[in-house]
């Protein structure tokens, strides 16, 4: 779609991304993602970033955040670069450090930057090539950093800023001496910023060590939204990315809304998300700021009319909407902040109308939807995704509502004949039985039959079982057993028989269960080291995986055996 790209008015709390002093290339780079404005953790972070200002930002997953360090970091990226690395981005695991590395790329690449995500697992050679040749950003995990700083490989003196970036996440791990050692290679004089989802004292004590007069950043700000959220019933659905379209089809088919708005992050969404539906056979419509008041005029038109059902739009595009068809507020990801959650949901429930708001959010954004509750003083309840025995129960409910009403309004003489006719034939519960199947397949087409359970999904809190992921061991063991700990369900515990003798730390099991598996570390449950083992909770579904994993290869240089703990009944 074309023409006219709608900026949003600097005069408002809603400005551009070129009002934050972006040079062109970026603001290409982003133009082209489909970001139409920036999230509020963009918006305050990027300016004192660009003056150089060190920053302590309190922001989670969804929020944004790694565009509010990466695009002041590339923006000061100077021409004359040499091969050593000018900034240093340290992450808790591997997928984040590929994660934000594809970030730089992305946002990076008419500026040149080259970006090198390095972690532990990964083949080192293949990282030394990489250095050797020369880098802008390194974005790593801290003991990979470290083995690189000690081989000489990762030289950090031409360093101008280093993030710390899900910081919180990086002390559960027991990274702190190896990020204070890491910190120590960096030159004094150089930027720093920190970002963590939550702000404990041990959070506080990093920044102090680490950062010069920061500025401060908190994403939830109580004062500026509380009481406003309209009364709408809000729900969650715990969700993987692969299985979203198909979950929102699901939720749609049982809620079955007079009109709904879909809310998405980018203009690429709403473009790719309005197709899918169109193909499974909704009547979306896309609405985004890359289109002319015309075409927009058009898409309302329609929403009113009843042509159209579903409207899948970016927050800008929404903005002051109020279509009083509306019944529901779906929104596809976790919002950035807490006043766009209520911006979005205040598109219903007006003037005393019933609403209701949807929201999918993938298991790691569940702590976003925690920070919105705690903002907007009201509970979003986390349901199941409704099951296709859900959905036939509602379908089946649906027709016979309407035969309800059909029963009590609707003229029925004309068709009198074809009952008596047939009746002369069959059974009158027959009859009925063909009439109420062909007036469900009509208006509810699409078999049943056809369609798939969606996996659940379940939510461990990232805090769930830490406790001893500091280093602290969970048992002070001197060969006993430890006490029985409640577990939480669908884990496995897998027995390492190397511990604290052999120097073993939460980070080297985590290291050897990232690099040899597919699985994440924030999936990896609590770890305790006894002096003589290590004991490790793992999903159930990857529990193979990860002793086949851990078997094949060696902790501390050393084998250890490697087997379902005894204790484990599960
Ligand atoms: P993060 O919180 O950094 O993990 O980002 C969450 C998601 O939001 C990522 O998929 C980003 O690509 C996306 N994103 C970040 N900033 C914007 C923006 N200003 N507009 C639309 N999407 C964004």
């Amino acid at each position: 779609m074309s023409s006219t790209p709608v900026s949003p008015d600097p005069s408002t709390d809603h400005p551009a991304f070129a009002d934050l002093g972006l040079r062109p290339e970026l603001l290409a780079a982003l133009a082209a993602l489909g970001y139409e404005e920036p999230t509020p953790i963009q918006r305050e972070a990027i300016p004192p970033l660009l003056d150089g200002r060190d920053l302590l930002g309190q922001a989670a997953t969804g929020t944004g955040k790694t565009a509010a360090f990466a695009l002041p970091l590339l923006q000061r990226m100077p021409d004359d670069r040499t091969g050593d690395p000018l900034a240093l981005v340290l992450v808790p695991t591997r997928e984040l450090a590929v994660q934000v590395s594809e970030a730089f790329h992305r946002y990076g690449k008419d500026l040149g930057a080259r970006v090198l995500p390095i972690y532990g697992g990964q083949p080192i050679g293949r990282q030394l090539r990489a250095l050797d040749i020369g880098v802008d950003v390194v974005v790593a995990t801290p003991g990979r950093a470290l083995d690189h700083i000690a081989r000489g490989t990762l030289r950090l003196g031409n360093i101008a800023a280093v993030v710390l970036d899900e910081a919180d996440e990086m002390l559960d791990m027991g990274f702190a001496e190896d990020i204070d050692a890491i910190l120590e290679h960096a030159p004094e004089q150089r930027q720093t910023v920190l970002f963590s989802a939550t702000m404990p004292g041990r959070i506080d004590g990093m920044a102090r060590a680490h950062l010069s007069d920061p500025v401060r950043i908190l994403i939830a700000r109580e004062q500026a939204v509380a009481g406003e959220a309209p009364r709408v019933r809000q729900s969650a659905y715990l969700v993987s990315r692969a299985h979203k379209p198909a979950a929102l089809g699901r939720v749609l088919d049982v809620e079955s809304p007079t009109a709904a708005i879909v809310f998405c992050r980018s203009r690429e969404e709403v473009d790719r998300l309005t197709e899918t539906m169109n193909g499974r056979g909704y009547r979306a419509e896309a609405l985004h700021g890359g289109m002319s008041q015309e075409q927009r005029d058009r898409v309302m038109g329609r929403l009113r009319s009843g042509t159209a059902d579903l409207l899948v739009a970016t927050d800008v595009a929404a903005r002051g909407l109020d279509v009083e068809q509306l019944s529901h507020v779906v929104n596809y990801d976790v919002p950035s902040a807490p006043e766009s959650y209520v911006h979005r949901i205040g598109r219903v429930g007006r003037a005393g109308r019933e609403g209701v708001a949807i929201t999918l959010a993938e298991p790691r954004e569940h702590r976003m939807l925690k920070t919105i509750e705690r903002v907007t003083g009201q509970r979003i309840m986390i349901d199941k995704i409704p099951t296709v025995a859900d959905l036939r129960t509602r379908r089946l409910e649906l027709t016979q509502a309407a035969l309800r009403e059909s029963l009590l309004e609707d003229d029925l003489d004309p068709f009198r004949v074809i009952v008596e006719t047939l009746s002369d034939e069959f059974d009158l519960m027959e009859v009925a039985l063909a009439a109420v199947k062909l007036s469900h397949e009509a208006t509810l087409p699409g078999s049943d039959d056809a369609e798939e359970e969606i996996p659940q999904v379940a939510v461990r809190s990232p805090r769930e079982g830490r406790e001893t992921r500091d280093g602290r061991p969970g048992y002070e063991g001197r060969g006993e057993r430890r006490p029985a700990r409640p577990r939480a369900s669908g884990t496995t515990q897998v027995f390492i028989g190397l511990g604290r003798r052999a120097g073993v730390r939460p980070q080297d099991l985590v290291g050897a269960i990232t690099g040899e598996t597919g699985i994440r570390g924030r999936d990896i449950g609590s770890i305790e080291i006894a002096d003589r083992f290590s004991l490790v909770e793992v999903p159930n579904s990857v529990a193979d995986e990860v002793i086949a994993g851990l078997r094949g290869s060696t902790i501390k240089g050393r084998k250890a055996t490697v087997r379902r703990d005894r204790d484990d009944s599960r």
